[in-house]
């Protein structure tokens, strides 16, 4: 078993996310730092990963004595502390080891044969997962062996990514409705993601109501949503002015959010529509996938005459 203390994860997860904006797959870089630890008889137990880069060339050449020794102190060497392993990220990319990986921990095997590679993608963290595995190689296997690990207290993975995050980037926050007001909804399941018009499905003549567009993602990632919203000619708009014709970026990593809340006026007595339409989903991977339209039916009656 691998034991790793919180405080050392959060460092590690700060400098993965230093380069790589969870709010912006623009630039991302993988990251690599050494693992320090000390191996006991049934436990290695970790005690720090050192930081030695980001960028795109993250193969680390162990033979590099006076770099590695530089990071480490002797004092540390002293207390017994060892380098157990390496880390490296993949932002966006997910948790396996490249054919480079492959030969980078055969040489860290050859050093010591429990000398692992840890390997972090911070868009997998979730709250109960870590976002990281940990690999090493059997060579009577065809591939890597997922190793165990624990940590030295129980805490809320996602919550540490999303506090780091808000610490380094600014973070958009979701509009909320002020006076939510939501009798009625319809919903699409796209993709697996949720997709929710929300509103009154009743109103008098010449009122003022609110319509809700919410989305639940199935999981963790980078997603952008492009919307249009349009009302058929029996409902007017007050804000945005122009809504018919607008187009609305989501751009979150939260797993669920409001996109916008919009008021309308009741216009003409009858069966009248707010339409969300041309909504495109893109991932980091930049995919546009078009989705069925979500349509609220609105009955408008005449105004109670007083
Ligand atoms: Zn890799």
């Amino acid at each position: 078993m691998i034991r790793i203390p919180r405080t050392v994860y959060e460092k590690f997860l700060r400098f993965a996310l230093e380069n790589a904006n969870p709010l912006n797959s623009q630039d991302w870089k993988e990251c690599i730092g050494l693992v320090l630890g000390r191996i006991m008889e049934n436990e290695i137990s970790v005690t720090d990963i050192v930081p030695i880069g980001a960028g795109t060339a993250v193969f680390v050449d162990i033979t590099d004595y006076e770099k590695v020794f530089s990071l480490i102190s002797f004092s540390r060497i002293e207390q017994g502390e060892v380098i157990v392993g390496w880390a490296h990220t993949h932002p966006g990319l997910g948790l396996f080891l490249s054919g480079t990986d492959i030969q980078t921990q055969r040489l860290y095997q050859k050093m010591h044969p429990k000398a692992f590679a840890l390997v972090l993608d911070p868009m997998k963290v979730s709250k109960k997962f870590s976002g990281f595995n940990i690999y090493r190689l059997d060579e009577k296997k065809p591939h890597p062996i997922t190793e165990e690990y624990y940590f030295d207290q129980e805490f809320d993975f996602l919550s540490v990514l999303e506090s780091l995050t808000s610490e380094l980037y600014l973070v958009p926050i979701p509009l909320i409705p002020a006076t939510p007001v939501i009798s009625s909804e319809t919903e699409v399941s796209w993709k697996g993601i949720n997709i929710m018009i929300s509103g009154k499905t009743k109103v008098l003549m010449d009122q003022l109501f609110q319509v809700q567009v919410s989305v639940n993602l199935p999981f963790r990632q980078f997603v952008r949503l492009e919307y249009q919203i349009e009302t058929d000619n029996m409902i007017e708009n007050l804000f945005p002015l122009e809504l018919a014709h607008s187009e609305f970026i989501f751009h979150e990593t939260l797993t669920s959010g409001t996109l916008g809340i919009y008021t309308f006026r009741s216009k003409m007595i009858g069966t009248s529509y707010i339409r969300l339409k041309n909504i495109y989903l893109s991932d980091y991977q930049q995919k546009q996938q078009k989705m069925p339209e979500l349509r609220l039916i609105t009955q408008i009656r005449e105004a109670d005459s007083h």
